[in-house]
């Protein structure tokens, strides 16, 4: 496990770099399934998904791009690694595709496979869930 501020884990190397001229966020199939699956109810059936507000790509890029410049980092048990950004108000929300309809609000955006430029992709997701909120490194609170 480990948590770091955006500032520190610049620092160390750890953030991926994304060229916003260049990237595409939909450019593998993989990628465009994911896409869709975050943006549009029912994509995915008989499960939970979380799904964005904004349904456009273009705001799917600037999520993606708020992320990497301002997310903190994070690495869980498992070795995942993940940025998340926690946004003011709600970015999306849980959907529970067997009853068709929305559980709770979502305030954050994780991205993730960010070393793999074909599935990098990020989603919805409640800042309560991400824990615990101080950078490893220099004790900066994090959200
Ligand atoms: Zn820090």
């Amino acid at each position: 496990m480990k948590n770091l501020c955006n500032r520190c884990a610049s620092s160390k190397g750890l953030l991926p770099y994304y060229d916003p001229a260049t990237t595409s966020l939909t450019g593998s199939t993989y990628q465009f399934e994911k896409f869709i699956d975050h943006t549009r109810t029912g994509a995915r059936s008989g499960e939970v998904v979380s799904i964005y507000l904004e349904t456009g790509y273009e705001p799917y890029v600037k999520n993606f791009f708020s992320a990497l410049h301002s997310g903190s980092y994070h690495v869980d048990g498992k070795g995942r690694e993940s940025l998340s950004f926690v946004l003011s108000g709600g970015v999306g929300f849980s959907w529970d595709d067997v009853n068709k309809k929305p559980l709770y609000v979502e305030n954050a955006v994780r991205v993730v496979c960010f070393r793999d430029d074909a599935k990098v992709h990020h989603y919805p997701i409640a800042s309560s869930g991400i824990a615990p909120s101080f950078c490893d490194d220099c004790g900066r609170f994090i959200a």
